[in-house]
């Protein structure tokens, strides 16, 4: 158990709690001024409600800076790496903590992509669990860009995801504990795993609650996983021409699961020793 788990999860992992996504929660002073603050503070001053919030979040992060993001990340915006099947998870759990169930997922821009890239807002991130608190902000922050889909949607489009890219999942609480993201993270762009590596702080990224082991007798040393790990934490062996990934490093996506032709990768439950 991670501490997000210990501190909110009720025995469970912290995204498994469904007080996390209630609109009890959602209501507190806490979360409410968070994201006020979050979707609409400077953003309407943008010519495209888009141009403004970019501008803040691409400021570079100076290193005397870092108790300040340590503690906002921490209170605020923590995201953690769920796999898959738990992001699914969460979808489904979140279609059944909204009053609407047609807006139990929104597609939103991914502000990470478009800091790097420019050009096309991508949908890729979700927006689960939403209130009024935010859909009415979303003019003004998105430019209209946004697509409400269902949990079965939004679970499919994950799938189709897979087939082509190595997009890792995290959810992301908007007020910790409340669960209001769901990213689809590339991780050559992520902000908040960029501001940890920077900073040396885990508070803007936290490892999942996996880790990849490599079945060695069906292993054949194609080193397609290597290429694949977002985290670059899988290595070929020399002497033995046998996958090798140090669970104290992986992040347990499962990214990796997805691209082994022989199937001779498993995400197994793990404990991390050094933290997440
Ligand atoms: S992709 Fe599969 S077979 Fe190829 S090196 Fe990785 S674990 Fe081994
Ligand atoms: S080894 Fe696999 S599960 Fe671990 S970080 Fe790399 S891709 Fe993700």
């Amino acid at each position: 158990m991670c501490d997000y788990c210990t501190q909110h999860g009720a025995g469970e992992r912290w995204y498994q709690n469904v007080r996390n996504y209630s609109k009890e929660l959602e209501s507190t002073s806490h979360v409410r001024d968070f994201c006020e603050s979050y979707f609409s503070r400077d953003v309407p001053a943008g010519t495209d409600g888009f141009t403004s919030i970019l501008d803040r979040i691409s400021r570079p992060i100076r290193p005397n800076e870092r108790d300040r993001v340590d503690e906002r990340y921490s209170k605020y915006l923590h995201h953690q790496v769920v796999t898959r099947q738990e992001a699914k998870q969460v979808l489904e759990i979140a279609s059944h903590q909204t009053d609407e169930h047609e807006r139990a997922v929104v597609r939103l821009p991914c502000i990470c992509r478009h800091i790097s890239h420019g050009g096309d807002k991508d949908l890729r991130c979700f927006g689960i669990a939403f209130s009024d608190t935010y859909t009415r902000r979303f003019p003004s922050y998105l430019g209209g860009n946004h697509q409400y889909v269902s949990a079965e949607e939004a679970s499919e489009t994950l799938d189709e995801w897979t087939q082509t890219e190595s997009i890792v999942h995290a959810v992301s609480a908007l007020g910790v504990p409340y669960i209001g993201m769901l990213c689809n993270c590339d991780m050559q762009v992520c902000r908040p795993f960029i501001h940890r590596q920077r900073l040396g702080i885990t508070s803007p990224w936290y490892k999942g609650h996996y880790a990849a082991v490599v079945n060695d007798t069906k292993c054949v040393g194609c080193g397609t996983c290597e290429k694949a790990c977002p985290f670059g934490v899988i290595e070929i062996d020399i002497e033995s021409q046998i996958a090798r990934v140090n669970p104290e490093k992986c992040h347990g996506c499962g990214v990796c699961t997805n691209h082994c032709d022989d199937q001779a990768l498993d995400l197994v439950a793990y404990e991390r020793q050094s933290g997440y």
